[in-house]
């Protein structure tokens, strides 16, 4: 059965530790054998046969004497013009490598395989400093500190071959796609640019949050073309041993060349584009990486034939030399779906779910606001499994509803409440649910109301907006106080003045939250009038408010506990009138647990649907 629901289910993190365990022990007997190799003497007899040792300066001298040089990690080995082998230590420097290139010797970057020859030499030291790494990273709170730095050691991590991945799994993100479309001609054709003398894209760059389809979109572009996608982390050209960072940079950029026309994805660009200015230890490090990624990318004529895609959700934090033209020139931001993009997305991935036919993905677009794409291919994905558990042939309503609420507010909390405790929620939530339907038509329309407990919320009322919001108009900003101070206005009104509760606290917030805002910046209170009074905050603390004198200031505080007063003595007014159907609708949800819109409209008004009010709302 799991099988007919989820077709494909993510797979789950790996989790590196029985392989790092493994290759500790390798390492520790690596160094144990070594230790007695020592003792034998054999490392006497290697060196009699083995080549010439020369120092840094002995190469940068004998340059023009080289006629090969194989490069790994930051040993060079080759042969000198008179046939000699030679070994030496080098420290990167392109400079030197051009003036012995231009000699006409070979020179070959290998670090595919450069460590396992190293061991004895390097292991105490490595382990030393996985250590010492180890250590900090734990400090740091990187439980995957230690594969972390692993990885470093490893071969630069590539992702290659031709993605099957095209423009038709990305949905949502058309206009971005759109300014991509060149990238893929260039691909395809790059002699059709050179022709009209058009300026050949090198490098783009595209921001945004995390999930929003970096990769998915670099990897679409490749697939397009029908290019080779070679893909890298920002983070693996850092490691701990100096150097291997500029030396994994040549890699990638050379295997880009051998493979050309292909494209280039380096994930989390800002991890060796730093803006230069922290002082850390590896700083330096991480400055020569970048310069050998600006150096390769300057490097690029017309005829190299390779895009390189940065992503990143840190754009601000790029070093500017990165950004100039013949560089990441051309920056594509991508934002988190608006409601149509969600349900495009949505749409996409629900094909790898059977679903029942009445799940409504527009419904979940609406009250998905701020989700990623990979978070709601995520909350499918959850879906899926709870529908699994609960022994779902397809994937229902409610399964959706369940994963959302998860996703968005947390597990529910199985929490042992005092009966009272409930019930007070419930007049609580029944207070915001009924006030909700009063101003049905100028506010959100209901989604549902609650008791279960989830995250720090007791209970909630949902609302399920419209469309995006833009803006807000005073009579919705008006019904919204209303409905957030409800939920105290029916405890007090049911329990008595003395038995309220502190359950309040976040509406009361958003209501002081939503008048501040109206009154300070949106110019909506005639006592104020229209100007904009900004209120700069810190951390914990409120600063005085700016651009205002203390009389106005004083105006500004005053004129927020009107608005609030007068919310709560309308929604006292308003719940007391209506006192039988507000507790028609608590003592509904104490049986029922949760509500839906539907239900609470019909308890409140049989004669009205939500359907209606929301047709009223659509036509505004
Ligand atoms: P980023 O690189 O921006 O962090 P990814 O490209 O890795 O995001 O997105 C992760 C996953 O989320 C993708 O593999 C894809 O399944 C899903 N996803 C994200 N955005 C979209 C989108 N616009 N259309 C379809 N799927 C998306
Ligand atoms: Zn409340």
């Amino acid at each position: 059965m799991e099988k007919n629901i989820i077709k494909n289910l993510k797979k789950n993190k790996k989790t590196n530790s029985s392989w790092l365990l493994m290759l500790f022990a390798a390492l520790f007997a690596a160094v144990v054998a070594n230790a007695f190799i020592a003792h034998d003497g054999g490392k006497d007899t290697v060196q009699v046969s083995g080549p010439v040792e020369l120092t840094f300066s002995d190469v940068l001298r004998r340059a023009s004497e080289i006629q090969t040089m194989n490069i790994r990690d930051d040993v060079a080995t080759g042969k000198l013009s008179d046939g000699t082998k030679y070994r030496a230590v080098i420290t990167y420097n392109p400079e030197l490598l051009e003036k012995i290139a231009s000699n006409g010797a070979t020179v070959s970057i290998d670090t595919s395989k450069g460590w396992v020859d190293y061991l004895g030499t390097w292991v105490p030291i490595i382990m030393g400093l996985f250590f010492i790494w180890w250590i900090f990273r734990g400090l740091r709170g990187g439980a995957g500190g230690l594969s972390r730095s692993l990885i470093g050691q490893n071969p630069t991590k590539i992702m290659t071959g031709k993605p099957k991945t095209t423009f038709k799994d990305v949905a949502g993100i058309d206009s971005e796609k759109q300014e991509l479309v060149e990238v893929v001609d260039f691909l395809r054709d790059k002699s059709k640019f050179a022709a009209v003398g058009a300026r050949v894209p090198r490098g783009i760059l595209l921001s945004g949050e995390p999930g929003t389809g970096k990769t998915l979109l670099a990897r679409a572009i490749a697939g397009e073309a029908n290019v080779p996608f070679f893909a890298a982390s920002g983070s693996d050209f850092s490691g701990i041993i100096v150097g291997l960072g500029v030396a994994k940079i040549k890699e990638i950029f050379e295997m880009a060349k051998r493979n050309a026309p292909c494209l280039l994805f380096i994930d989390e660009i800002d991890a060796i584009g730093q803006k230069r200015s922290q002082t850390s230890f590896n700083d330096q490090d991480r400055e020569q990486t970048l310069n050998q990624l600006l150096i390769e990318m300057d490097g690029f004529s017309n005829e190299t034939g390779i895009i390189v895609i940065g992503a990143t959700n840190r754009p601000d934090m790029l070093d500017p030399a990165l950004l100039r033209p013949g560089r990441f020139d051309r920056q594509v931001q991508i934002d988190l779906p608006d409601m149509a993009g969600r349900k495009a997305i949505l749409e996409l991935h629900a094909k790898k779910i059977k679903m029942e036919k009445d799940v409504d993905l527009g419904e979940l677009a609406r009250g998905t606001t701020g989700l990623s794409g990979a978070d709601l291919e995520n909350l499918l994905n959850e879906s899926a499994l709870h529908a699994v558990r609960a022994g779902h042939k397809l994937v229902a309503h409610d399964d959706i509803e369940e994963a959302r609420d998860k996703l968005l507010m947390g597990p529910r909390k199985i929490r042992k409440m005092r009966a009272e405790d409930i019930k007070l929620t419930a007049y609580h939530e029944a207070g915001h649910a009924f006030i909700s339907t009063v101003y049905a038509d100028v506010a959100d329309p209901i989604h549902k109301a609650t008791i279960i407990p989830r995250g720090r919320a007791l209970g909630m009322v949902q609302h399920l907006p419209i469309d995006d919001k833009v803006s807000m108009s005073l009579a919705e900003i008006r019904a919204n106080m209303r409905i957030a101070v409800a939920g105290r206005a029916a405890e007090e009104i049911f329990f008595g003045a003395d038995k309220i509760t502190t359950g309040a606290e976040s509406d009361i917030a958003m209501a002081t939250r939503l008048a501040r805002r109206s009154i300070t910046m949106a110019g909506l209170s005639d006592k104020v009038g229209l100007v904009a009074i900004n209120q700069a905050q810190t951390f914990g603390a409120r600063l005085p408010l700016e651009n205002a004198s203390e009389k106005t200031a004083e105006i500004v505080d005053r004129e927020i506990k009107k608005w609030i007063d007068d919310a709560y003595a309308d929604a006292v007014k308003i719940l007391t009138k209506n006192r039988a159907t507000v507790k028609k609708l608590a003592e509904e949800l104490l049986a029922r647990e949760t509500l839906t819109g539907e239900e609470i409209m019909k308890i409140v008004s049989p004669k009205k649907s939500l359907t209606k009010a929301r047709k009223k709302v659509a036509k505004k």
